[in-house]
């Protein structure tokens, strides 16, 4: 309510109060203008502009600042001391912008221009409106805080880029089948092209189901259903399903869980999910014979960075091919994936650890991962339970 009072009052500023008042200004000649303290502007400009929801910098023809709201202030990394009759260029300490609010005072012409890196590491988007163009130009400077905005624009077009990437190369691999497959080849090999290519189409269906999900998650549309559950037949479960596949690299799989482990509170399809994506990795990068194992136990402290209660740790772990340590913190990142070329041999699209941290964080627990190269892999994630607390 009070907002759009301010907004509203703004508003009748700018179309009467503030120009006419401005204009009045304007009239004096700029050479004799002394750098105005800010207690000379009307009460009601100081209350609108410190309801705004940016920064506010008034300069005149010589581009000294004649007031900076705290927002400002704020913003420009806290220059509370630097109210009227300072430079703008040492106010926002950046030769563009100031050329660019030379133009506004020169032509009129409101103009734009983001701050990047701004003080603190943020990013500013600075508008420059001329108010009285005659014969003493004044401009109104509005600086906001877009650092998320750019952030998640960044993130937008990364994900563009990874997608068309990742769409590229079993399209060409079609193509090139197609093309073949056009050229008449003998039948055994047409047989073993179809095969190829309906490999590539599965590759790509994972792929696009598998964006489907995380853009679910993502936007917040797919709501976990927690409740009281027992997490061994959820293990079961997503064992029984990798098996077939652990089984024709002769991999051993088993489970370790204590009989008494209280019950968890979990959506047991999701994390039946998670579960699949770390079994299905532990597959995939680890070669024939080798083992992998999944247990669980409960925790008597909640570990760093938990809220309070009490958790179980979950562990898949392979005897795999490792991960590189420096590869470690990123592979929960979209698109991820150690080696391209080795990946790609194995199929994977680097979005199934993304998809597993999103589920487990929705669960409020965490996901990480330890590895020594050549000596397997442990993924490991937590999960509340439905007890209050955990015995010793
Ligand atoms: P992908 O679909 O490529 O498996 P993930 O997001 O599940 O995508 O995994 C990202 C990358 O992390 C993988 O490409 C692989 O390089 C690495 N990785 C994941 N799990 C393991 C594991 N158990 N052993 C070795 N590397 C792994």
């Amino acid at each position: 309510m009070e907002l759009a009072l301010a907004l509203l009052t703004l508003a009748l500023l700018t179309s009467l109060g503030v120009n006419v008042w401005l204009a009045h200004r304007a009239r004096t000649p700029p050479a004799t203008l002394a750098p105005t303290p800010q207690e000379q502007l009307p009460p009601l400009f100081h209350a609108v502009a410190a309801a705004l929801d940016a920064g506010l910098i008034l300069v005149d023809a010589e581009r000294r600042a004649r007031y900076l709201s705290p927002q400002a202030a704020e913003l420009l990394g806290g220059q509370e001391d630097a109210a009227g009759g300072r430079a703008l260029i040492a106010l926002l300490r950046d030769y563009r912008a100031d050329a660019l609010v030379g133009e506004v005072l020169q032509d009129g012409e409101a103009r734009e221009l983001l701050l990047q890196p701004a003080p603190g590491g943020r990013t500013l988007r600075l508008r420059a409106t001329a108010l009285a163009h005659g014969v003493a130009p004044e401009a109104l400077i509005l600086l906001r805080d877009v650092t998320q905005l750019s952030v998640l624009e960044r993130a937008r077009r990364d994900m563009v880029a990874n997608v068309s990437h990742e769409l590229r190369t079993p399209l060409a691999s079609v193509k090139l089948l197609v093309e073949t497959l056009q050229s008449g080849p003998p039948p055994p090999v047409a047989a073993r092209m179809l095969g190829q290519m309906a490999q590539e189409v599965d590759a790509l269906t994972q792929l696009v189901d598998e964006l489907h999900e995380l853009s679910q998650i993502e936007s917040g549309r797919l709501a976990l259903q927690l409740a009281p559950a027992e997490l061994a037949p959820v293990v079961a479960r997503a064992i029984e399903r990798i098996r077939p596949q652990a089984g024709r690299k002769g991999l051993h799989i088993a489970a370790s869980l204590p009989t008494d482990l209280p019950l968890a509170l979990l959506d047991s399809e999701r994390v039946g999910r998670v579960l699949l994506n770390l079994l299905h990795n532990a597959v995939k990068f680890t070669p024939e014979g080798g083992e992998i194992r999944v247990a669980a136990s409960p925790l008597a402290v909640p570990p760093l960075g938990h809220p309070p209660g009490a958790w179980l740790l979950v562990q898949v772990a392979d005897s795999g091919t490792g991960i590189p340590v420096e590869d470690l913190p990123r592979i929960f990142e979209r698109f991820y994936k150690v080696d391209r070329a080795r990946t790609r041999e194995a199929g994977g699209t680097g979005l199934g650890l993304a998809i597993a941290r999103h589920l487990v964080e929705g669960h409020g627990g965490r996901i990480w991962a330890e590895s020594a190269e050549g000596r397997g892999s442990s993924f490991f994630f937590t999960l509340p339970t439905a007890v209050d607390r955990i015995e010793d």
